[in-house]
């Protein structure tokens, strides 16, 4: 630190990212990428020519990209929002709509760990509510709180979802707080949001190509609202940085969204690779949560979670594990191809001794 810094930022406690070693070779099963690289458009599309546009600013209205995924899910353009990973997203989100009084937030004590962090980078006055024993969400605990609520649906890192018509009640029960829907990882599994837009304009469903389409370092995210939200967010945008999505990201991403059908298909293997893991898990005594996502949590009366973590670690398996106490016997551990995951259960069953 220097002596430079804002008082304000002494005491922030920041973010901290999965490993992404470079020392050796791992199976990498802890951040939640998809296993499969992007569609072959993708591919195509990022070539010499496109390098070559490098030379200019990108559209800084991203009105391609908008138009494609409004296209997809039957809004307009106006009722979207592009930028550079979703937690761009909730980063503006949290700076346009948190503050103090009637502005304070509410979350989920476990859920992503980003919105603590920018809760504190803007004081925000916030809550955070305890999950349910059985680590899920109480939607009654948010039924009518009168306070903005941020809830990732699917859960991370339970893997935990609530369906549609209850997040609709707790979105009905709070006309006048915004309800951000962060559906990272809705697409292995869990009912959208999405359709609900049209009908709740305090609604914000926040989504990735992070996850189901593959392009985690292509740092693109997007955001379905009513136009009064999206116009608000292009404020915080046009504030801060307009030209938020590079030129290669917004192809990638045009690109994607016309290649839909590849990635649906993938999140359906993920899906099919993680029930046959989750039972495999189960068959040699552990509790593993009933996820909808491209992970699972996961946990063993005969090992501790980071010893655990440990332990794959040194053969090569990377998961996650976090320290905070109600869930430190947990590891987290995302989907990848079944050979990967036949890597994984059969280091397991080695440290374990099955
Ligand atoms: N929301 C949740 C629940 C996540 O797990 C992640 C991934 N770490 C994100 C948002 C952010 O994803 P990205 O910025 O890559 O879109």
């Amino acid at each position: 630190m220097s002596r430079f810094l804002n008082d304000r930022y002494l005491s922030l406690k920041e973010y901290v990212p999965g490993e992404q070693p470079r020392d050796m070779k791992y199976v990498k099963l802890n951040t939640n990428e998809s296993p499969f690289p992007p569609s072959e458009g993708v591919v195509d599309a990022i070539n010499a020519d496109s390098v070559r546009l490098l030379k200019l600013y990108p559209d800084p209205d991203c009105s391609e990209l908008r138009e494609k995924i409004a296209g997809l899910f039957g809004y307009g353009k106006e009722n979207v929002f592009v930028a550079n990973g979703s937690d761009d997203i909730l980063n503006f989100s949290f700076m346009a709509f948190c503050g103090a009084d009637s502005h304070s937030v509410v979350f989920p004590e476990i859920s992503y760990g980003f919105y603590k962090v920018y809760a504190d980078l803007y004081g925000v006055d916030y809550t955070e509510i305890p999950l349910a024993q059985d680590f899920s969400v109480d939607p009654e605990d948010y039924i009518g709180i009168g306070k903005n609520i941020v809830i990732a649906n699917p859960n991370a890192p339970t893997g935990l979802a609530l369906d549609r018509a209850t997040v609709e009640r707790i979105v009905a029960s709070n006309p006048d707080n915004l309800v951000l829907v962060d559906e990272a990882y809705v697409d292995f599994g869990a009912e959208s949001c999405v359709g609900l837009v049209g009908k709740y304009d305090n609604l914000l469903v926040v989504r990735t190509f992070s996850k189901s389409y593959s392009l985690a370092g292509a740092r693109l995210g997007f955001a379905i609202g009513s136009e009064g939200l999206i116009a608000d967010l292009n404020k915080i945008k046009f504030s801060t940085n307009p030209y938020n999505i590079n030129r290669l990201s917004m192809i990638a991403g045009c690109r994607a969204i016309e290649d839909n059908m590849y990635y649906m298909n993938n999140c359906k293997i993920i899906a099919r690779t993680r029930r046959r893991v989750t039972e495999e898990l189960r068959n040699i005594g552990f509790e593993v949560l009933d996820s909808k996502t491209n992970f699972i949590f996961a946990r063993t009366p005969e090992m501790g979670g980071e010893e655990l973590y440990a332990e794959l670690k040194k053969r090569g398996v990377l998961v996650r594990h976090f320290a905070r106490e109600s869930i430190k016997d947990f590891n987290r551990i995302t989907i990848g191809t079944d050979d990967e995951m036949n890597v994984f259960l059969r280091a397991v069953k080695e440290i374990l001794g099955k």
